[in-house]
């Protein structure tokens, strides 16, 4: 397992300035492009949270569509999006959070769960955790239950974690 962590790390590459000066952009396209560390990484999250624990498997646009679909399918769980305002077509709750530069709008379906429903929330990377911290508010407001949030790297000094301490937090690859 740790030799193939290796592996997937090395296909997580760094792009300088991008989008903007000062950030380091964790660029996962290397990864997903390769049949063995992409399946690995889906295995790893889904061997790590358990069949028959989760019922939606939650993706944050537009990384976390790509990870948390296949997620979904192997737990035998739905897939339910959470979207940047003003895409998802039907009627949405929205939760507004805090970014270096101004504000992110983020919205989901008003009937994505049923009641009690437990949710599983997946993204490519945990920067300062305003957007899983925002999912999460989202989700439990439906009246679904948080069992967890998993991201493939985890950007560790920006204390993303710290937002969202009280939820099971897992991440295959921590800077
Ligand atoms: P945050 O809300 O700061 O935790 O930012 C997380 C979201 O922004 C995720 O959906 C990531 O896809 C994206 N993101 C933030 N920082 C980076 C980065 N350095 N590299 C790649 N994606 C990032």
């Amino acid at each position: 397992m740790n030799d193939n962590l290796e592996r997937v790390k090395a296909l997580i590459r760094d792009v300088p300035d991008f989008p903007q000066e000062g950030v380091t952009f964790k660029d996962i396209t290397p990864l997903l492009a390769d049949e063995v560390a992409f399946s690995s990484v889906i295995d790893v999250i889904v061997v790590h949270f358990g069949r028959g624990t989760v019922d939606k498997v939650v993706g944050i646009e537009a990384r976390g569509f790509i990870l948390a679909s296949p997620v979904a399918y192997h737990f035998g769980a739905g897939f339910v999006p959470v979207r940047k305002a003003g895409k998802l077509p039907w009627e949405t709750e929205a939760e507004s959070y805090e970014l270096e530069y101004g504000t992110e709008t983020l919205e989901i379906h008003r009937d994505a769960f049923r009641p009690g429903e437990r949710v599983l929330i997946v993204d490519d990377v945990l920067a300062t955790g305003g957007t899983a911290q925002a999912t999460a508010e989202l989700v439990e407001r439906l009246g679904g239950k948080v069992v967890g949030i998993a991201c493939l790297v985890e950007l560790s000094f920006l204390k993303g974690r710290e937002k969202i301490s009280g939820f099971d937090f897992f991440a295959l690859i921590t800077y």
